[in-house]
């Protein structure tokens, strides 16, 4: 039986992209559907991938992302602009590899709200959070602060790392839990550094004082006015992101945080 295989390409809000993927359009031989695609073809940086990410995955958990770089600092992005060509041959001729990115759960009340590349933050912007920090079963800490940031490896250079947190190989599937301006005081003691769990870990916060709570997971937002509880962790659910070429870790963090761009 032949499967007829479906691509769409999502764009960043640009001139340039478009051209681009014009381009594109006419040179893969697949049926584009921007339905039910099986392969979506990303142009622009990380919130594109994230937008797209958000968009389809509750549709179809297999999808694979092919990220064409343009412009912005595109951490995830495997195929440069030069290696478009690359890109629409791997397509056309389904040869291609792939890297599984692990994805976060989180659940409110026990329901299930969503998945989340980076990460799942928690917090209060204009009052402190007051909460209870367990992991699994035990209890770490009473938390009181803007929020908290549990994240995944590949999102350890997101929000993750401007809050000081570490960045983690992505080779290393972990959970990490960092705090967003903690009040560390005699009343409220707190680890500070931000910490990294192994991936079987479930994170489960409780509510002390209820209060409105801002939820964000990648770039998505809910707003909830009062939870008792609420967890997050790694399930076994995937992001494919397709390449041609492999890029070590290093050479990934160096071209998107150290070398100066040209
Ligand atoms: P945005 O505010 O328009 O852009 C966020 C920036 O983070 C972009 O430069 C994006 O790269 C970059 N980025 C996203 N994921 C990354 C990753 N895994 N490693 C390194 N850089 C990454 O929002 P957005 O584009 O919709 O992305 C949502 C993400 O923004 C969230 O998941 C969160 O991690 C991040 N965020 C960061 C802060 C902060 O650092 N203070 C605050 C809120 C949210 P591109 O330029 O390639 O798109």
């Amino acid at each position: 039986m032949i499967i007829l295989l479906r691509y769409c390409i999502i764009t960043k809000d640009d001139i340039k992209a478009l051209e681009i993927k014009e381009a594109l359009m006419k040179r893969i031989t697949l049926e584009y559907d921007e339905k039910n695609p099986d392969y979506i073809i990303t142009i622009g940086g990380d919130g594109t991938i994230l937008g797209a990410i958000q968009k389809y995955i509750y549709k179809n958990p297999k999808i694979i992302i092919f990220g064409l770089h343009l412009g912005h600092l595109g951490f995830f992005t495997n195929y440069m602009i030069e290696e478009a060509d690359d890109l629409v041959s791997n397509i056309n001729n389904q040869n291609f590899r792939i890297e599984h990115a692990p994805l976060l759960s989180f659940y409110i009340d026990d329901k299930f709200c969503g998945y989340a590349l980076n990460e799942v933050s928690i917090l209060c912007p204009t009052r402190t959070l007051k909460l209870d920090v367990y992991i699994d079963e035990e209890k770490l800490e009473t938390y009181r602060g803007t929020g908290l940031c549990i994240s995944t490896s590949y999102g350890s250079t997101a929000y993750n790392k401007s809050l000081h947190g570490s960045v983690i190989d992505t080779s290393l599937n972990v959970l990490q839990l960092t705090e967003i301006a903690g009040i560390n005081s005699n009343a409220y003691r707190t680890l500070t550094s931000s910490l990294l769990l192994a991936a079987d870990k479930t994170i489960c916060l409780k509510t002390v004082e209820e209060g409105k709570i801002t939820i964000t997971y990648d770039n998505k937002v809910i707003e909830e006015n009062e939870f008792a509880t609420f967890a997050c962790r790694l399930e076994n659910h995937f992001i494919n992101f397709a390449y041609n070429k492999h890029q070590s870790f290093l050479k990934r963090i160096t071209r998107t945080f150290i070398d100066e761009k040209k």
